[in-house]
């Protein structure tokens, strides 16, 4: 039997809501599943407003234009990420300061951004992997103490907290992403939430094409037509009513992810107990979201041997990152500050295991052929 990295989840509704949605002759954007889905964001994570877009890596667009990013402008933020956290500000001319990572969450070092701090510098782009929350008191500290924006690339963190706030509502704006990847899916999708009441108005605009559109339709304005910058960031009303059939049922998802998780937890724990690998350590303060679950080998050949021979046996675990100042455009369109090696260290040994919700008996097969592996 093949064992996938992942395999898109489904609650069984999804067809259903899809069917309403065209039963009620609405399948463009900011129909009543869109509705519903942002309203479960907004109670979720706790913030004034979330706006569905078509990707996080639109979302992440929209904030580097929220923060007003221009030619020149320089964002911190870790190489230790997807490409979209850096190409959002790449677009507008801005410059991606990568700063390294901590051993620990592999989360972007809160002790190395405020040296990477100059008068261009006007946003951090902080990353919670895995849906471990960054060190959000001491980024926050730093970035009011700044007057820096902070942006979550909160992707992969929908349901995960940070000394009990919910991830995606720290930051002035977050991003979420609910590619067939993550934890809650719509195919592709994603949202953006904003934190701050003051950039609701500019935000919707920018959303619908630089019109005031969204206010028309609360009947704000008589009619509406273009009043700033914007593209078309919203998604129809069908990626929404299939992203409802997973929120309606993001407890029991979470439950099941979370036990997979714990299971490979255990499993490998004998394993760290005799040096041969590291698993996840999840700093205090934080409760993560059971998104990933990798583990990180000696190094990199031990860790290239055991992704070929895991396939050998129709297992696909995947490395991660290439980190992003090493890759052609990171070279070309972002800098560094100071010396990645934790960065390069890490993600040269990573190596994630096949996680999806409806696991039944595969975690103990993985669990099985990685102890027969590297023993
Ligand atoms: C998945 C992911 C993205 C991109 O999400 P899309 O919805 O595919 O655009 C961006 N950043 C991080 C950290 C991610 O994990």
């Amino acid at each position: 039997m093949i064992i996938s990295f992942n395999r898109p989840t489904v609650t069984g509704n999804e067809l259903r809501y899809i069917q309403e949605a065209l039963d009620k002759f609405h399948v463009s954007g900011d129909g009543i599943f869109s509705k519903r889905c942002s309203t479960w964001l907004e109670k979720t994570v706790g913030v004034p407003r979330a706006l569905l877009t078509h990707s996080c890596t639109a979302a992440l667009e929209m904030a580097a234009l929220l923060c007003d990013l221009s030619p020149g402008d320089e964002v911190i933020m870790p190489s230790f990420t997807f490409v979209s956290t850096a190409n959002a500000v790449a677009l507008r001319g801005a410059v991606p300061v990568f700063v390294d990572i901590r051993r620990d969450s592999l989360n972007i070092d809160e002790n190395l951004i405020e040296a990477a701090i100059t008068p261009r510098t006007k946003a951090i782009f902080v990353v919670h992997y895995a849906g471990v929350a960054c060190e959000m008191d001491a980024v926050m500290e730093i970035a009011r103490r700044h007057d820096l924006f902070v942006v979550e690339d909160a992707a992969q963190a929908l349901r995960a907290s940070y000394r009990g706030r919910p991830l995606g509502g720290i930051g002035d704006f977050s991003t979420i992403s609910f590619h067939e990847t993550k934890n809650f899916i719509s195919g592709e999708g994603g949202a953006l939430l904003v934190n701050d009441p003051a950039y609701v108005g500019r935000a919707e605009i920018l959303r619908e094409k630089g019109t005031n559109r969204s206010s028309f339709l609360r009947g704000e304005v008589d009619k509406y037509t273009w009043v700033d910058l914007g593209s078309s960031f919203l998604p129809s009303d069908i990626i929404a009513a299939f992203l409802w059939a997973q929120f309606e049922n993001a407890d029991s998802l979470q439950v099941r992810r979370r036990a997979i998780w714990e299971r490979y937890h255990d499993g490998f724990q004998s394993l760290e107990r005799d040096g041969l690998v590291r698993r996840p350590i999840i700093p205090d303060g934080c409760d993560h979201n059971a998104h990933l679950y990798y583990l990180l080998l000696p190094n990199s050949e031990a860790r290239n041997r055991l992704i070929a021979s895991l396939r050998d046996r129709e297992i696909y675990a995947p490395f991660h990152y290439v980190p992003l100042h090493s890759a052609p455009a990171g070279l070309k369109f972002a800098r560094t500050h100071g010396t990645l090696a934790v960065t390069e260290d890490v993600a040269g040994r990573l190596l994630r295991m096949p996680l999806w919700h409806a696991m039944t008996n595969e975690p103990a097969q993985v669990i099985e052929a990685v102890h027969s592996l590297i023993r």
